[in-house]
């Protein structure tokens, strides 16, 4: 069912502009009518079941759950006009009919949970033919097409010896992840992604193809910044570029007997006065065929072997393996990226607490308890990754205008997010309502013992998470005041049903 129906009523003025610009759906409204439209119109560029293009697009989802859909018609756009003029045949029959015509929007499709950035018998607008990368020298900036992945972006920068804030792993999408917010090896020095993207190109509801940035359409530049599809589709982000050499880092993996020196060493990074703003690190607690392990994850932004802001960590022996070196930022993508099991059935979930070492333990235990209940389910990889927001990564976000996540500046924060990857979809709806109790139990928790932070990360969240609610009131009034402005008919909150909402 469509949501938001109720709120969003026609608008007889928008109707007669849209059908200005588009041919009228002749055969009803409805998805199949929609793709012989879109067909007629962007010749080459929309495929059906049955072609070639159509079974890569949905193959090379990073989820089974997202590639298990059938989108009536995918659309492979090559540029903005073509994205605009997509938009404006879906929009036009989401008017005259709202949910005959559902569309959803996707970047390097990495979410994980189903319908997120496909949709089952609607129309799926595909970015990944949009992948061109401009670098502008004496602006200092690097226009990305939303259809990169960051590796493919990495490859072409590292040997111009320039960089942008971005993904940590080279198979992730650029605009999801940057729509999303953005946690970067570069974070420390420069912020989130989004607070450094200068300029986003975007498509609205209507068709028009404007552009958000400093001077013009503020508002929804920052909405941008951790809004996600709401407000229109993105067709090219312009971000700051700053010289950049090899970084040091890796992956240090140690037995889970090692636990009480690890949240140890994990706490009083986070709560370091004196942060390293070079430093990047991230800590995996995972379990595999019955064996439990913890990764470090250090990397440093300077190629300086075994900095001394991660000392702690290196005094934790014994170590089972041991990646760090220095390299490229290509190759240090790939640490993260290789471990990412493409196409097998995968959740994300996530929660936010303080950086208290009592509150880790207890979760680290929990989970060990709710690993062990599912550990029956086959080819499961069960891991829970913590990692800081420090307040001088979240100050970066005000000095650059500011963003949409609503988190305190001044208050350090621990994201935890559980990610489960198993073989078979028959566990789908078992390990994914564990997942729900498990995280539900930390929240819980860390309410009773007053370290609860609200926030959720929109790019580690699963369907159904109160994204925008965690954004807190004023920033989700903002948001809706933006959609108001931008999207009055509603197009994004209703006829693009993936994604986290702005109403109810
Ligand atoms: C292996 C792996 C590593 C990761 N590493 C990091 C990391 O280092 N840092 C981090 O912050 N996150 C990380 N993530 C999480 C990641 O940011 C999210 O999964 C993100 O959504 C991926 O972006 P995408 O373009 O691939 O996603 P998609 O699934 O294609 O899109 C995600 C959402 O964004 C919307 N969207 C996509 N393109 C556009 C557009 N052009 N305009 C408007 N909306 C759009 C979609 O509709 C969808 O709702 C990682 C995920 C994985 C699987």
């Amino acid at each position: 069912m469509p949501r938001n129906r109720g709120y969003f009523h026609v608008m007889v003025p928008l109707v007669a502009f849209f059908l200005s610009y588009v041919p009228v759906i002749q055969a009803g409204y409805g998805a199949q009518s929609c793709c012989l439209t879109l067909a007629q119109n962007l010749v080459g560029s929309v495929f059906f079941e049955g072609q070639k293009q159509y079974a890569d697009s949905l193959g090379s989802y990073y989820s089974g759950q997202e590639s298990d859909l059938s989108p009536s018609c995918i659309v492979r756009p090559i540029n903005a006009a073509q994205v605009s003029t997509a938009v404006k045949i879906l929009s036009t029959a989401h008017i005259a009919k709202p949910g005959s015509c559902n569309f959803a929007v996707r970047g390097g499709g990495h979410t994980p949970y189903a319908g997120s950035a496909n949709v089952e018998s609607g129309v799926t607008l595909d970015l990944g033919r949009m992948k061109s990368i401009k670098v502008n020298k004496s602006r200092g900036t690097v226009s990305l097409e939303p259809g990169l992945l960051w590796g493919e972006v990495y490859s072409k920068l590292d040997p111009m010896h320039i960089s942008v804030v971005g993904g940590r792993s080279n198979l992730v999408g650029v605009a999801g992840l940057a729509t999303g917010g953005g946690i970067s090896f570069f974070s420390g020095r420069y912020g989130l992604v989004c607070d450094n993207i200068l300029n986003y190109e975007v498509v609205l509801a209507d068709g028009r193809i404007i552009n958000a940035n400093e001077r013009e359409h503020v508002d929804l530049r920052n909405a941008l910044r951790g809004g996600s599809n709401n407000f229109g589709i993105v067709t090219k982000f312009e971000l700051s570029s700053f010289q950049q050499g090899n970084l040091w880092g890796g992956d240090i993996t140690h037995d889970f007997n090692t636990l009480p020196e690890q949240l140890q060493a994990f706490v009083d990074y986070g709560g370091n006065s004196d942060f390293d703003e070079y430093s990047a690190f991230f800590q995996v607690f995972g379990t595999v065929g019955g064996l439990y392990f913890i990764t470090n994850n250090p990397v440093y932004t300077k190629p300086t072997p075994y900095p001394p802001i991660f000392k702690k960590f290196y005094e934790i022996s014994p170590q089972l393996s041991n990646t760090a070196r220095i390299a490229p930022l290509h190759n240090l993508t790939t640490i993260t990226g290789s471990v990412a099991a493409m196409g097998l059935r995968n959740m994300f979930i996530t929660t936010s607490f303080d950086n208290d070492l009592p509150f880790l333990h207890w979760v680290v235990q929990t989970w060990k308890t709710f690993s062990a209940e599912l550990a029956m389910v086959p080819g499961l990889v069960n891991t829970i990754l913590n990692q800081h927001l420090v307040p001088k990564t979240l100050r970066k976000a005000e000095a650059r205008g500011g963003n949409s996540l609503g988190l305190d500046p001044n208050r350090v924060v621990v994201i935890a997010m559980l990610s489960l990857t198993w073989t078979e979809a028959a566990d789908d709806e078992k390990v994914r309502l564990a997942a729900i109790a498990f995280i539900k139990s930390v929240e819980a928790e860390a309410k009773k013992r007053r370290v609860y932070n609200r926030f959720i990360y929109l790019n580690y969240a699963d369907l159904g998470q109160e994204v925008i609610e965690g954004y807190g009131k004023s920033q989700k009034n903002r948001l809706r005041a933006v959609s108001k402005k931008y999207d009055p008919a509603g197009v994004f909150q209703v006829a693009v049903p993936g994604g986290f909402k702005l109403w109810p």
